[in-house]
């Protein structure tokens, strides 16, 4: 829990003068940590090394820039060193490679990438934010002109420069991740062909499968070559320099660029070698205040392991939120105060092609990993606003909540408009270790062309009360094609026709009251509907007439969407 009290004793003590603070990358962490900690302290000496041209660029902008969406490379300048001079009284060295650290002498040995020279720096505080470097594969290729990642400024802009110089026409994006979406939104944008090729038979691996359906849908509608399920072999390049890039499976990608979104790695190599701890998943050990394993030196952002609140594992998220909190954590604790980080729970949004994809908290799939049994889940697919009023767009929301308590462990939704309201305040309940009945009871805007009586998040709250309550059971997707149970679509005939699930009869709702005596008394009654509301409707009426009915939960639309994965988690 934070601690806004007054400074306590400061920590480390000066080694005699002013105590000097030393941060290692000038972008998200190392910026806000120089930042928070002028404001919170005028006496000491601060000092930001970063090996780029650039201090507190926008990087999470960049593809916006190779886009052309962001014309100005200076719109991506959010500051610049003579502008922490003049308004922080903070150093900042740029193009200047720190390459070693010596904790027992306690300095710092930087390169300055401009003269070769190098030069020894003391420090009392060292904090450590050099993020996390785009991981090339070693594989035949990777390094061949035309095969680019994107973290920075010059990154992006020789990028920009090959699309132009070559008049490139095609590009493959190697990864199907949030940059690679990114990445594919902008080049298209670009007027290039674009194939996105992903080793996992899904894009947006931090979403369950199923929920990624209508994302990977909507690619493909706008011209996306989908490659899945396939990963990268090599990079061949032809006489006249294009590229060819081979898949595991021996498909082959002529292109014209290759963009390498796999993933990231934390850039720990300065705190391997200083002995600093690193945890199971590459990361810094840091403790909740962000300092290391050494008490001289802290660490944020990218390169440190934090818990995940959610599991209560240490994971790495490579994401801005996190890095800036983390900074301003580690500037109050370097200042004295007792402010924690309380760990994260990756809340994360992407847009794609005017589709917009957000989640927080747990996956299904990072559950069961996590060897979580006790949780149910429920989709529902309401309209962005209410029905009545012209242009509701469907949200397709997943929602995640443990049993029996009903805590909240996650959610996801995919939709054209109003989906990153409803995983903020899913978020926002997350954070304060809220249930599906809060959401069921949250107060939200409404007026018709932003939401309903009833909003998308209150609907998630009170199909997940009634799973709790015994309301509306819940039947499992996964062991549909194992159940004994009678599906019964209760949708019109006509809905009926244009498919259905195997197996399935049709008794429509509108017509159970006169007929349901035609079901078996004696066996489990699954339904299913379009989206799972009438479903609901037709299992509190059979439950109440004696009925074992559970509801297909999200319905007909959910059931593609797994055919579509497979039936797989
Ligand atoms: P960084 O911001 O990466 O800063 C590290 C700096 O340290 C770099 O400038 C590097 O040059 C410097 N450095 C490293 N080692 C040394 C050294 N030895 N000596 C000197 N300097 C060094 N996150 C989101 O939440 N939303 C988004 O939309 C989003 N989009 C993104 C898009 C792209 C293309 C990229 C690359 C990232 C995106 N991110 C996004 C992630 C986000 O930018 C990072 O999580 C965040 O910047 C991490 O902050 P950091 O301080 O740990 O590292």
């Amino acid at each position: 829990m934070s601690d806004d009290a007054a400074p306590k004793a400061k920590n480390p003590a000066p080694s005699g003068g002013a105590r000097r603070v030393l941060i290692v990358g000038g972008v998200a962490g190392g910026a806000s940590c120089a930042a928070r900690l002028r404001r919170l302290d005028e006496s000491v000496e601060i000092v930001v090394f970063d090996r780029g041209p650039y201090v507190a660029f926008a990087n999470c902008g960049l593809p916006y820039f190779v886009g052309d969406v962001i014309a100005d490379e200076r719109a991506l300048l959010v500051s610049s060193p003579e502008r922490f001079q003049e308004r922080f009284n903070v150093a900042v060295r740029i193009n200047s490679d720190v390459v070693s650290v010596d904790p027992a002498a306690r300095t710092i040995n930087v390169l300055d990438l401009h003269t070769g020279s190098s030069r020894t720096e003391r420090y009392d505080v060292l904090v450590l934010s050099p993020g996390a470097a785009p991981i090339r594969p070693p594989l035949p290729g990777v390094d061949l002109p035309g095969v680019f990642a994107v973290r920075n400024i010059p990154d992006s802009r020789r990028i920009r420069s090959w699309i132009a110089d070559r008049r490139a026409g095609t590009a493959v994006i190697v990864g199907g991740g949030f940059i690679g979406l990114e990445m594919v939104e902008n080049l298209i944008h670009r007027g290039l062909s674009v194939t996105v090729l992903e080793k996992l038979p899904q894009v947006m691996p931090p979403l369950d499968p199923e929920v990624a359906v209508p994302l990977m849908e909507h690619l493909i509608a706008k011209g996306v070559h989908l490659h899945l399920g396939d990963g990268l072999a090599r990079i061949d390049q032809e006489a006249d320099g294009r590229l060819i890039v081979v898949a595991e499976s021996g498909a082959s990608f002529p292109t014209d660029l290759v963009i390498l979104a796999i993933g990231v790695r934390p850039e720990t190599q300065l705190a391997k070698a200083a002995g600093l701890q690193i945890g199971a998943r590459g990361g810094i050990v840091v403790d909740a205040q962000m300092r290391t394993s050494d008490p001289h030196v802290w660490a944020v952002g990218d390169v440190v392991e934090v818990p995940d609140v959610m599991t209560g594992q240490d994971t790495v998220l490579p994401l801005a939120g996190p890095a800036n909190r983390q900074g301003r954590v580690a500037a109050e604790s370097i200042a004295g105060r007792a402010t924690q980080f309380r760990g994260i729970q990756a809340t994360a949004v992407v847009g794609v092609l005017g589709l917009t994809v957000a989640s927080t908290g747990a996956s299904e799939k990072g559950l069961r990993r996590a060897g979580v049994t006790a949780f149910e889940k429920v989709y529902l697919h309401p309209g962005h606003h209410a029905g009545y009023y012209p242009g509701a767009r469907p949200i397709h929301l997943k929602l995640l909540f443990s049993v029996p308590d009903g805590r909240i462990l996650g959610a996801q939704a995919i939709g054209l408009e109003g989906v990153e309201k409803r995983i903020d305040v899913i978020a926002t309940a997350i954070q304060f270790r809220g249930t599906v009945h809060d959401l069921a009871e949250a107060e939200l805007c409404y007026a018709p062309q932003f939401g309903a009586a009833k909003d998308p998040v209150n609907l998630a709250g009170m199909l997940a009360e009634n799973v709790l309550n015994g309301d509306m059971p819940v039947a499992d997707w996964l062991q549909l094609d194992r159940t004994e149970a009678l599906v019964v679509d209760v949708r019109e005939p006509d809905e009926f026709a244009g498919g259905h699930i195997p197996n399935a009869i049709n008794l429509p709702l509108s017509q159970m009251r006169e007929r349901y005596a035609e079901l078996p008394i004696n066996r489990d009654i699954w339904t299913c509907c379009g989206v799972g509301q009438r479903a609901y409707f037709a299992t509190r009426f059979l439950t109440q007439h004696g009925y074992r009915s559970r509801n297909l939960s999200g319905g007909y639309a959910t059931y593609l969407a797994f055919i579509a994965v497979g039936r797989t988690l």
